[in-house]
């Protein structure tokens, strides 16, 4: 129910509006958000990758129905990609990017304008030697994202894509994608979706994570995977194991400011570990989303509210 409530609120223009007059602090928004300004981005990648971490960037925004501000986000992440070259850093680090935050949803053409925008990311990525991820959103764009990224991967084989294991068609859609050298990020999904798409409850969940992750170990592209349960990783390790990847075949990967005990953990055991890190001032849906995960970070929002 909590759930759900905060998904549709991250979605909603009223509560955002609501929430944005009265913004969070800026400690409860840091702990999930690296900050507003390039530098700060730039800062701590730096951190992270001098732990043995590496880094997949985020320009926050989404849903954006300004053809200005799609162009504006791709050229956000031109300067990233520049900064990270200039810095050294594109080695250990590279950028994920949300289609609907590039066009995809803008009333004319708007997916040739995302994958124009998403083609000028990628063109930038390749000059600064590091790859990019398109992340996934809600059900309604899958077939799209995936239509985008088949015709970029056409120029930049190297493109990640992400699948989300509640789904229903995810299954099939890892067999699609386990060809050699296909870069795919798998997670459980952050979205509200009806049950005609895909599983609610989280034992089912799980389960397709697992019946994704078996499909994509054992297949032949470069597995990424994307989550913080403990159950999962286990499973993700074992499923390694059995089919004889080595480390550096596939990697682990969590979000900023989550679990970073583990995140250190998996890295010092000589896994590749890559933290999500967002950045910019389009912070409201990704941290709604984050709420909606875990009651615990909804309770300690709403404490320190309270106390402000
Ligand atoms: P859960 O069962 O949700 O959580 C397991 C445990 O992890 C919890 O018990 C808790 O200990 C910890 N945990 C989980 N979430 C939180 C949190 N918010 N705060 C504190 N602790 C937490 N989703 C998409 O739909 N599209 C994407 O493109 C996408 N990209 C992602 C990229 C990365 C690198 C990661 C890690 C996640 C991404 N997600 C994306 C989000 C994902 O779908 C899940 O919503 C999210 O990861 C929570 O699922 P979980 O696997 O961690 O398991």
């Amino acid at each position: 129910m909590l759930r759900s409530a905060l998904l549709a609120a991250s979605r909603s223009p009223k509560a955002r509006t609501v929430i944005e007059k009265f913004p969070p602090t800026h400690a409860i928004v840091d702990r999930f958000v690296a900050g507003e300004r390039l530098e700060q981005a730039v800062a701590a990648t730096d951190e992270l990758v001098a732990t043995g971490r590496k880094v997949t960037l985020d320009h926050l925004g989404e849903d954006t129905k300004d053809a200005d501000q799609a162009a504006g986000t791709a050229l956000a992440y031109e300067h990233l990609l520049a900064a990270l070259k200039d810095t050294g850093l594109a080695a250990g680090a590279e950028v994920s990017v949300k289609l609907s935050a590039v066009g995809q949803f803008l009333p004319v053409d708007g997916e040739k304008i995302a994958l124009e925008n998403a083609r000028r990311i990628c063109a930038a990525a390749a000059d600064a030697g590091t790859t990019v991820t398109l992340d996934m959103e809600d059900h309604t764009t899958t077939d799209s994202t995936l239509s985008i990224a088949r015709e970029l991967r056409a120029d930049y084989p190297w493109l990640g894509i992400v699948l989300q294991a509640y789904l229903r068609r995810t299954e099939a859609d890892c067999k699609d994608f386990a060809y050699e050298g296909s870069r795919v990020r798998i997670c459980k999904g952050a979205y509200k979706e009806p049950e005609s798409v895909a599983f609610q409850g989280k034992k089912d969940v799980d389960l397709a994570y697992v019946r994704a992750l078996k499909v994509l170990m054992a297949g032949q592209g470069y597995p990424m995977v994307a989550s913080h349960d403990p159950n999962m990783i286990k499973i993700a390790g074992q499923l390694a194991e059995w089919n004889k990847r080595d480390t550096d075949s596939f990697e682990y990967q969590m979000l900023y400011g989550i679990r970073p005990e583990e995140q250190l953990r998996l890295a010092e055991a000589g896994n590749t570990m890559r933290v999500y890190l967002p950045y910019g001032q389009e912070w409201y849906g990704y941290f709604m989303r984050r709420l909606a995960e875990r009651p615990a970070n909804l309770a300690f929002f709403l404490r320190a509210m309270a106390t402000r």
